[in-house]
């Protein structure tokens, strides 16, 4: 478990994580989900002690990373993928992380080959594509057998397949019980992949919620519609009891209806229709629309009819 309580990271008059509060539980993958700059490779910094917090706090399994006995067998982390020495092999990049940790040497074998690279373990790192050096961290990532597991934007620049395999190896290291975080500035990524989200946007929390949540509040459905007669149809649909917005040029939009109960509305009093078609708000758009308007928001400006409605009450999904 990571818990993080009232972290702030400021870099002269830029406040680059503000005032964040989340935790991290074991046994699924949580996703941290916010547009490049929102603070992200910030907060994971400080979680590691790798960058001091201007305030606030972080606990890995209820201690301070600096007093973490051993901490890649506590947490593993890859962060920036091209931190490895390129002049040693992999392997040897590998056994001087285990050997600096307690960890012993067979292990180094063992996630080579959980990571698939075993046949160039002797090669020199440098010479590694982007993908085999994301394996390469991973491998540094798991080398302690650690309960908590951290990457940061770990399928940038990867082909499908390597994509695929990350997806896979987080869900199964979940699976297992252990804590796994996960960042990402892409809604469609995460979709696939964590179980909760925390949303960031410049430095602050939007959302920290659960993935089903997160998409039933975000996927807004509605069935789009237009006609020539659109006076008739307001009334009737209007007499049903049915609630319509007129969005521009004439068209129609009934949220979360049927296109059948308004098409048979339609047939019943002879309204012709020209078109009639469910349609799906995308969640990317939802998300870069919540993310873009983060600061707005806490104004309590203007936002989207959809967005308001659905992050009006209880966005955080806490209360
Ligand atoms: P993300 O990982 O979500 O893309 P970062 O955590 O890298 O975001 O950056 C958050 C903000 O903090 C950005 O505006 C970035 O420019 C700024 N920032 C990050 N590191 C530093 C630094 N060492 N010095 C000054 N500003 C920084
Ligand atoms: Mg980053």
């Amino acid at each position: 478990m990571i818990e993080v309580e009232g972290l702030t990271k400021r870099y002269g008059d830029k406040v680059a994580v503000n005032n964040l509060s989340f935790t991290v539980r074991p046994g699924i993958v949580t996703g941290f989900l916010g547009p490049n700059g929102a603070g992200k490779s910030t907060t994971m910094r400080m979680m590691l002690g790798l960058d001091r917090p201007t305030a606030g706090d972080v606990r890995i399994d209820g201690t301070h990373y600096d007093r973490l006995k051993d901490p890649l067998t506590y947490i593993g982390a890859l962060l920036d993928a091209k931190a490895v020495h390129g002049g040693r092999s992999a392997f040897n990049h590998l056994l001087c992380l285990a050997q600096s940790n307690g960890i012993p040497r067979g292990r180094v074998h063992e996630v080579l080959d959980t990571v698939g690279l075993t046949a160039v373990a002797r090669k020199k790192a440098k010479g590694f594509s982007l993908g085999m050096g994301q394996r390469l961290g991973i491998a540094g990532a798991l080398l302690g057998d650690p309960r908590i597991l951290m990457f940061d934007e770990p399928v940038n620049g990867l082909d499908p397949e390597g994509i695929h395999w990350i997806r896979n190896l987080m869900k199964s290291l979940a699976a297992q019980g252990r804590t796994v975080f996960v960042s990402s500035h892409l809604m469609s990524e995460m979709a696939l992949t964590a179980e909760h989200l925390v949303v960031i946007g410049q430095g602050r929390l939007l959302a920290d919620t659960t993935m089903a949540d997160f998409i039933a509040r975000n996927s807004r459905s509605f069935v789009r519609i237009r006609t020539p007669q659109r006076e008739r149809l307001l009334d009737v649909l209007h007499g049903a009891g049915v609630t319509v917005v007129e969005s521009g040029s004439g068209v129609l939009e009934v949220d979360g209806g049927k296109p059948e109960t308004i098409g048979e509305l339609a047939a019943r009093h002879q309204i012709v229709l020209h078109e009639l078609s469910p349609q799906q708000a995308s969640l990317e758009e939802a998300f870069m629309q919540l993310t873009a308007e983060s600061v707005e928001y806490h104004a309590h400006s203007e936002t989207p009819r959809d967005l308001r409605r659905s992050w009006g009450e209880d966005w955080t999904g806490r209360g």
